[in-house]
């Protein structure tokens, strides 16, 4: 597929920034207005502060690389996922003209992102179980049609999506396609990093904000082609990843095992939880969960809601959702918090 016809012209025309810290990273600095005599702040790994950090996230790009088993070209990396959204949003869709599909209820930053770029976003519906409908999406589909965002495991919807229909419609149709997989390592599918790698119109974002506890740092990425990669950095800020998050995501990699420890325990609560729920009978619906969370249908959501925060605990109403009506999100929390949160549940419904 020729990428080049997706692109806005704007961009695919733009000479980018050349930063500083591109073609030197040594010697006698002199060229970036940085200051030559140190930092204020407290350095205590020795990442000089004082400079600017790596424009091409190459420590990032080596570690999550070989982690993944995917070549440094195909990484791309953002101040969390939701920069990567939207980068991708900027870099296909004219503003005022084209328009972006997602399938409800999922993940509001789709839209979010949109609005702010004035990009128009359809509505191609998961179906009754959650799943993604093929006919749904390319009806949607218009000339001026550029990202199908697909979110798997789905947030709120928490199941992983239909992996062969996700085939077919990045082969059918002639667009970007973006698989969100924040969720995948609780899922335990090894997702379409891969897959990526050779298929023109594909790209997989991660996080490291989710299984790897890491959501105050910011960053997420993205695996693409090789041609996708380049135009996110051609229009990335040109620092965009600061030296401490790099140095706190590289040295976490090392230590992954403590991630599978994580996710390991995770999936153990939350099939503890998900028993529980599913056997107050006043609860009238609980969605099975490829994720670090669990949606159920609750009567009462709003009541509920505000019994459990008059409690000290918070979850997630999601029953204004589309077709997501009486929803409440509860994330998997440390084994006190779910009991707490049970124990408080159980008493108001
Ligand atoms: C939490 C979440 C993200 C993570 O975003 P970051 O910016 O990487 O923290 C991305 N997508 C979905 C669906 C999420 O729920």
């Amino acid at each position: 597929m020729n990428i080049e016809k997706l692109v806005r012209k704007n961009i695919l025309e733009l000479k980018p920034y050349t930063s500083a810290r591109q073609s030197h990273t040594d010697g006698i600095l002199l060229d970036a207005n940085e200051n030559s005599l140190g930092s204020v702040a407290e350095d205590v790994n020795n990442l000089e502060f004082n400079r600017y950090p790596d424009p091409y996230q190459k420590l990032l790009r080596k570690k999550t690389g070989d982690y993944l088993g995917v070549p440094e070209n195909n990484l791309f990396f953002g101040v969390g996922s939701d920069e990567v959204i939207d980068l991708l949003i900027r870099i296909f869709c004219e503003p005022g003209k084209d328009n972006v599909i997602v399938c409800e209820p999922t993940y509001g930053m789709y839209k979010v992102a949109c609005d702010i770029n004035n990009v128009k976003v359809i509505n191609a519906p998961l179906n009754d179980g959650y799943d993604i409908d093929y006919n749904a999406i390319v009806s949607s589909v218009n000339e001026n049609t550029k990202i199908l965002f697909l979110c798997s495991p789905n947030n709120p919807t928490s199941n992983l999506l239909d992996k062969n229909i996700i085939r077919k419609l990045i082969t059918d149709l002639n667009l970007i396609v973006v698989i969100d997989e924040a969720y995948i390592d609780f899922s335990g599918d090894e997702g379409f990093a891969k897959e990526a790698l050779h298929t023109d119109n594909l790209v997989v974002t991660r996080t490291f904000s989710k299984a790897w506890g890491m959501a105050g740092l910011r960053c997420g990425f993205c695996v693409a082609p090789e041609k996708i990669i380049s135009l996110l950095f051609k229009v990335k800020m040109p620092y965009n990843i600061n030296k401490l998050t790099a140095m706190a995501v590289a040295k976490a990699i090392d230590n992954s095992v403590t991630k599978d420890e994580y996710v390991k325990e995770i999936i153990e609560q939350r099939e503890l939880l998900y028993n529980e729920l599913k056997r107050n009978k006043k609860i009238i619906n609980v969605l099975p969960s490829d994720a670090n969370f669990i949606s159920f249908k609750v009567e009462n959501p709003r009541e509920v809601y505000n019994y459990l925060e008059e409690n000290g605990i918070i979850i997630r109403d999601r029953s204004n959702q589309y077709n997501f009506q009486g929803y409440l999100r509860v994330t998997v929390g440390a084994p006190e918090e779910n009991r707490l949160f049970l124990q408080k549940l159980n008493e108001i419904l």
